[in-house]
C-alpha cells in the first residue's frame, strides 16, 4: 500500500489543556495509532515539524499578540501546579509548553509546504495541535493560539511565489480567524461548511469577502441534524466545485476538522467516517485539475477519539 506523508511529533502531546478539556493530547495519539495500524504511515514518511519563527507568524498575526501568547504561557511556568490557565483573549487553555507546541503546529504546516513544493510529497496531512482556524490576527480563541493554515498560506505565497490559494474547511465550526485574515484578499479563497447557528456565530452566506457579491469567501451555514450530511455534499458539489472551477487555485489547503462526524460530543452534524474520504476525493479532483495535485491538509477540531481516528484514516487513504 502507498504510504502517506504526515507531519507529526510526540511533542504535540506537551500542550496540556486540563483533564476534562475536549482538545486533549490523546487526540494526536488516537490518530497516529490508527494511521500506523492501517499501514498508512512509516518512519520514512513522518516529517518532523520545526518551530515557526516570529517573522513567519507575523505574516498573519500582530506582533503584540505573539508576545502576549509567549508572555502568558511563560507566566504559567511560575505557578505551575498542574493547573492550566486561560489565555486572556479567549477560550484557549495554556500550560508551560503551549507556546513551543503552538510554534511547532504552525511550523509543521511550513514543513509540509516545503515538502510539497520541493516535490518530495504531493499531498500531506499535518497531525498538529493546538488547532488554528479560530485564531484571529490578534486574538486566540476556540482552543486555537495561532492560525496554522493561514501562516502556511502566507509562507507559501511569500517563499514560492504561488499566488492563488484555496482553503477548504469542513470542521463543524466556522473558521472565523481564517476568514478574517483573508477577507480582503482576492487571491485566497476560503470555503467553509459549518453548523449554524453555532460557535463562533460567524459564517453567514452574505459574508463574501473581497469585492462583496463576487468575493473569495464562500460560507455554507448548515443546520444541525439529519439533513446536514446531504447539505454538506450539496455544498461541496454544487458550490465549491463551480467556485474553484472559476477561481483555479494553484495550491489547496484543507482545514480538516473531524468534529463534523456524527459521534462528536460538540458538533451536531452527521457525517460518517467514510464521508471524509468522499469529501477528500472532491478536493483531490480539484487539486489535480488546477493545483498539480498539491494539497496540505491540517488537523483542526474533532473530539471523539475513535471517530477522529477512523475519519483521519479515511481522509488519508483518499489523499494518497
Ligand atoms: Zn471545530
Amino acid at each position: 500500500m502507498n504510504k502517506a506523508f504526515v507531519v507529526a511529533s510526540d511533542e504535540f502531546l506537551a500542550h496540556q489543556t486540563g483533564k476534562t478539556h475536549p482538545e486533549q493530547p490523546q487526540r494526536y495519539t488516537a490518530i497516529m495509532d490508527a494511521l500506523k495500524k492501517n499501514g498508512l504511515i512509516d518512519a520514512q514518511h513522518i516529517l518532523t515539524p520545526r518551530e515557526a519563527t516570529n517573522e513567519e507568524l507575523a505574516l498573519c498575526h500582530d506582533p503584540y499578540y505573539i508576545r502576549l501568547v509567549q508572555n502568558e504561557v511563560e507566566q504559567t511556568k511560575n505557578r505551575w501546579l498542574g493547573k492550566v490557565a486561560m489565555l486572556s483573549t479567549g477560550d484557549v487553555t495554556i500550560s508551560p509548553e503551549s507556546y513551543h507546541v503552538a510554534l511547532l503546529a504552525a511550523g509543521g504546516v511550513l514543513t509540509a509546504v516545503d515538502a510539497v513544493m520541493s516535490g518530495k510529497a504531493k499531498t500531506i496531512f499535518c497531525v498538529v495541535r493546538p488547532p488554528g482556524h479560530h485564531a484571529r490576527r490578534a486574538q486566540g480563541m476556540g482552543f486555537c493560539l495561532f492560525n496554522n493554515v493561514a501562516v502556511g498560506v502566507r509562507y507559501l505565497q511569500k517563499k514560492y511565489g504561488i499566488k492563488k490559494v484555496a482553503i477548504i474547511d469542513w470542521d463543524v465550526h466556522h473558521g472565523n480567524g481564517t476568514q478574517d485574515i483573508f477577507y480582503d484578499d482576492p487571491n485566497v479563497f476560503y470555503f467553509s461548511t459549518h453548523q449554524y447557528p453555532f460557535y463562533p456565530g460567524t459564517g453567514l452566506v452574505d459574508e463574501k469577502g473581497f469585492n462583496q457579491g463576487q468575493g473569495t469567501t464562500l460560507n455554507c451555514p448548515i443546520s444541525s441534524g439529519e439533513n446536514s450530511r446531504e447539505e454538506i455534499f450539496d455544498a461541496f458539489k454544487n458550490q465549491l466545485v463551480p467556485a474553484l472551477d472559476a477561481f483555479k487555485p494553484e495550491f489547496i489547503f484543507i482545514s480538516a476538522g473531524f468534529d463534523s462526524h456524527y459521534a462528536d460530543p460538540i458538533g451536531s452534524f452527521n457525517l460518517k467516517e467514510d464521508d471524509f474520504a468522499e469529501l477528500t476525493r472532491i478536493v483531490v479532483q480539484l487539486a489535480d485539475k488546477y493545483a498539480k495535485g498539491r494539497i496540505v491538509s491540517v488537523l483542526e477540531g474533532g473530539y471523539h477519539l475513535e471517530a477522529i481516528a477512523r475519519s483521519a484514516v479515511n481522509h488519508v487513504k483518499a489523499l494518497i
